[in-house]
């Protein structure tokens, strides 16, 4: 039942009611959507089916779905970006497509045919183009997501699926004067753990964000904005910072933690890896202890801590938060090899710079 698909192919029917654009000096993340959404149909019969834009707003699902009590879900995250020429830009949508792939297959989700991710993604922010605002740092935030909509509630694998796209309008993601970037406080955690060897870690799946939420509530009352997660068996080697691939420098040497099964593998985490190397630097991905990044912290040898993602592309951290004391990164400033990999990913993402990796896809 392998098909091949093409934007073209899917249904459109466009709102009768439009509505304003947000003001792209307040926009929050995550808030507001546009005005339409795609949305497509599995079951186990007909395969994928019926791929159709329509006007956004409230799905109906049985309160049976078993999405709701399972939580059977994977989901994406990509920007779409205006280039000052206009054209209209996605970065490495093909590695999104091969993770939600990855993801589905973990969670017993049948996985969407060859092209049909990347086609519908396209199919969405063509019509939504008018949408992606124009003020520097701002971009289109694309939310493609896949759950189980059967009513069923003994637990196994549904026949059902919706897969849907929302997009939203987003912010730079620093409320600073011109976008810059600036340092992050980041707690180390020691007691919640976010995955686990034979786990979901490598996986996009709703379930590992639920389960993250307390410790970033911990976080946030040490005045912190992210937690750095530590592995699951020793509580000892560091994995990721919040939602996002975590980086360290240490005597000029970038270290990342490797992907083991624990780590989500983000397409901004292999970007930088792929830049570091262009540019020769020491890269590795490599087991890293946070007592060794304490260790080198207080001896002056902790260059620099970052972390990677689509919402923040490059975010700096300035300062580890431990449960008994804390250490300055680069003494609170942002490192210069973060500042390096943002602008240049940042720049290739929208167009500002050549696109010597053939990175972007235009809509
Ligand atoms: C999405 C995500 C990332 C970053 O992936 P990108 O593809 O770079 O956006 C890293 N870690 C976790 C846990 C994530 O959910």
């Amino acid at each position: 039942m392998e098909k091949t698909f093409t934007a073209g192919q899917f249904r459109i029917e466009r709102t009768a009611n439009p509505k304003p654009k947000p003001d792209p000096n307040t926009l929050k993340f995550g808030r507001t959507f546009s005005d339409h959404m795609f949305v497509m149909d599995y079951d186990a019969e007909n395969g994928w089916r019926d791929g159709r834009v329509i006007p956004y707003g409230p799905m109906m699902i049985e309160p049976a779905a078993a999405v709701l009590h399972y939580a059977q879900e994977v989901f994406e995250g990509i920007k779409a970006y205006r280039a000052r020429d206009g054209r209209v830009l996605l970065f490495r949508p093909d590695m999104n497509a091969e993770r939600a792939a990855r993801s589905c297959d973990r969670v017993c989700i049948p996985r969407l045919d060859d092209g049909l991710f990347v086609e519908a993604v396209k199919a969405i922010v063509s019509l939504e183009r008018d949408w992606i605002p124009e003020k520097e740092g701002t971009s289109l935030y694309v939310r493609p997501f896949i759950f189980a909509d059967e009513p069923l509630i003994g637990v196994h694998p549904a026949s059902h699926y919706k897969f849907v796209i929302i997009c939203s309008p987003v912010g730079p993601y620093y409320d600073t004067p011109g976008g810059s970037l600036a340092a992050t406080s980041i707690f180390v955690e020691e007691e919640y753990i976010r995955a686990f060897p034979g786990g979901t870690g490598f996986a996009k799946v709703g379930i590992n964000y639920a389960a993250s939420l307390k410790a970033q509530e911990k976080a946030a009352a040490r005045g912190c904005e992210q937690a750095l997660w530590l592995d699951a068996i020793e509580r000892k080697y560091v994995e990721e910072i919040g939602t996002s691939n975590a980086f360290f420098v240490i005597d000029g040497e970038t270290i990342t933690a490797p992907l083991s099964g624990t780590i989500l593998p983000g397409v901004t985490r292999d970007s930088v890896i792929a830049l570091l190397k262009k540019w020769g630097e020491r890269v590795s991905e490599r087991r890293l202890s946070i007592d060794d990044v304490r260790a080198a912290a207080e001896s002056g040898r902790l260059d620099e801590v970052f972390a990677s993602g689509t919402a923040a592309v490059i975010s700096p951290v300035g300062r580890l938060v431990f449960g008994s004391g804390e250490v300055a990164v680069n003494g609170g400033a942002v490192g210069k090899l973060s500042q390096r990999l943002y602008e240049a990913l940042y720049g290739i993402q929208t167009g500002d710079r050549p696109d010597e990796m053939g990175w972007t896809v235009e809509v």
